[in-house]
């Protein structure tokens, strides 16, 4: 069927993507109306950041002590960069970095414990000038009332070009445009988590960019939660505190600042590739909650567990949800170990304890938030992007025969409370704003939206979605996973903007941190459903793989890789990278 076809399906949907979009509605971002005194949202850093900053004036953070024994770098600061030998060149048109970047590059002598040792007196003398050259000249910006700033901004951003030339060019995921977070440590040191930045085959460390007092004109509050182990100190700080750091790294990332593309040192000292770090969490997850907020996918399963009726009356009114579990949050590349769990046979009357036979995936995206609400407080649907820090993609791992006996009448339990996958790294609402589209879609005759839950501009986003398969087989024999299905977060018929408005509608408190899944995004097409639940005809022989063995549900070392990423020509493409994991063998404690 579908899997015959598939290298062709890639192209011709390769193909839409490229040019299929380039007609499609496309606004602009609105500006948010400017923070009102009286807001109960205003973040304490706020304050700060319109100050006359103080950090300038401080002694500087790297002492200059013990210097004379450090060999300084004669840089080439009078050659021009952007004049490339022909090697350079074809390094260049094949997305390598330039000589100095180069992956196989020794690690640089700075492990990550290492950090009070002093650099060289470059860093020192470069700091300053950084802050006050490039970066204080983007961040004119005036945090209290100039949104239009931000949004003037993100149009100009979009033909920028690092001089992390594997950031440029269609197929990097991270080019300087999307700057998505993570957690990382070095593969060689465990113990100390800094966050990153992620810029074509590299992460920029942000730690080690405050170190450097590439940050000083930002509030200490600022400097402080860059210097963390996890997103959710920034996260708290709010959306001026979140554009001013991204503003910052484009600025000290963009091709046209010769201030680290120049010096190796620096370079050297804030850019790691990508091949050399473990990522973790990106994030503490506070509440993880799950939506269910695709029609064709509601339908689809509604069709298997209820024929009669599968679209529940609420559907349409309210994004449905339940809570989930929080503590089960994995990051990408965590192994998934086959749950146990009460089973009810078809032809049986009674439930058995079992391994689970019908281990499915879901793929979702997820909502991260940044800052929360008051008890008893509500998100209105305006202020939504000031609460919304970013989204990840995540994998609601299902085991549907323990789903279906449990889940009437208070839902999913344990069918999915054992694993739930998360990308890791976060792209920002700031990345994805110019795949803003029109949502969410109502034919006629649907029901009015109710008003708390009425969008009052464009709130879907246009993200591909797709889904990777490979078997144990596969990987020792090299063959490569297999596409099993392409979707988009357009088509789904409520909007993360809703989910968060409706889950705070009582007065209910999120906090930075907590996790709102999509639920499965299916789309109309049978090659766009994102789950084996709805993809395998119930009584059909499964999925065809390319080892010659068939899938109805997932077996023991099977690795599901999903990917997300927006792209439309004359855009950059923001890539959310992967978010994998293998299935392992159960435990059976009674045998
Ligand atoms: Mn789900």
């Amino acid at each position: 069927m579908r899997i015959v076809g598939l290298r062709a399906f890639v192209v011709v949907l390769l193909l839409y993507g490229v040019g299929g979009y380039a007609d499609s509605k496309f606004n602009w971002p609105q500006p948010d109306p400017p923070y009102e005194e009286t807001d109960p949202f205003i973040d304490p850093v706020e304050s700060d950041l319109g100050d006359e900053d103080t950090s300038l004036n401080k002694e500087p953070v790297l002492q200059p002590e013990g210097l004379e024994d450090v060999p300084l770098h004669e840089l080439p600061l009078e050659n021009d960069p952007l004049l490339r030998t022909p090697l350079e060149e074809q390094q260049e048109q094949e997305g390598i970095l330039p000589d100095t970047l180069q992956q196989d590059e020794p690690l640089p002598d700075h492990p990550l414990e290492d950090l009070d040792n002093p650099l060289s007196k470059e860093i020192g003398e470069k700091k300053n000038e950084i802050a006050s050259l490039e970066v204080g000249s983007i961040l004119a910006y005036n945090s209290n009332t100039d949104h239009k700033a931000i949004f003037s901004t993100v149009v100009e951003e979009k033909h920028l070009q690092s001089w992390v030339v594997s950031a440029n060019g269609l197929e990097s995921n991270f080019p300087i445009q999307n700057l998505p977070y993570g957690v990382f440590t070095l593969a060689d040191h465990f113990d100390e988590k800094h966050l990153g930045v992620a810029i074509g085959n590299q992460v920029t460390d942000l730690y080690r960019c405050v170190e450097a007092g590439l940050f000083q004109h930002l509030s200490s509050n600022v400097q402080e939660a860059l210097k963390g182990e996890s997103l959710n100190p920034l996260m708290r700080l709010g959306a001026d505190a979140w554009h001013q750091v991204r503003a910052t790294l484009i600025s000290i990332l963009r091709s046209d600042n010769s201030q680290l593309r120049d010096s190796e040192t620096l370079r050297n000292f804030l850019l790691i590739p990508q091949s050399n770090i473990v990522l973790h969490l990106p994030f503490e997850v506070g509440d993880f909650t799950d939506f269910y907020t695709s029609i064709n996918h509601a339908t689809n399963v509604g069709k298997r567990f209820r024929p009669e009726n599968p679209l529940l009356p609420n559907f349409k009114y309210l994004p449905v949800a339940y809570h989930g579990r929080a503590s089960s949050v994995v990051v990408s590349g965590t192994a998934i170990r086959r749950p146990m769990g009460q089973v009810k046979k078809k032809d049986s009357d009674q439930p058995e304890f079992l391994p689970t036979s019908m281990l499915d995936y879901e793929m979702e995206l997820g909502a991260v938030i940044g800052v929360g609400n008051s008890l008893g407080d509500r998100i209105q649907m305006k202020d939504v992007s000031r609460h919304l820090f970013g989204l990840v993609i995540i994998n609601d791992w299902s085991a549907r025969d323990v789903q279906k006996w449990e889940y009437q009448p208070l839902g999913p339990f344990n069918g999915k409370n054992f694993a739930t996958s998360v990308s890791p790294w976060v792209v920002t609402m700031e990345a994805l704003e110019p795949y803003r589209v029109p949502g969410p879609l109502r034919n006629e005759g649907e029901p009015d939206t109710i008003a708390y839950l009425k969008p009052d501009k464009d709130i879907g986003f246009d993200i591909t979605v797709e889904v990777l398969l490979t078997s144990k087989k596969m990987r020792d024999e090299g063959v490569e996973p297999i596409l099993v299905s392409r979707g988009n977060f357009d088509s789904m018929y409520w909007t993360i903007a809703q989910m968060m408005v409706h889950h705070t509608s009582t007065g209910a408190n999120l906090r930075a941190g907590d996790l709102l899944g999509s639920g499965t995004i299916s789309g109309v097409d049978e090659c766009a459903r994102g789950c084996l639940l709805e993809l395998v005809e119930p009584g059909s022989e499964g999925l065809l793989l390319p080892d010659g063995t068939r899938r109805t549900y997932l077996e023991d070392g099977d690795e599901v890789i999903l990917k997300a990423y927006s792209y439309r020509e004359g855009l950059p493409r923001i890539g959310f990278g992967e978010c994998c994991g293998v299935v392992t063998e159960v435990v059976e404690f009674d045998k």
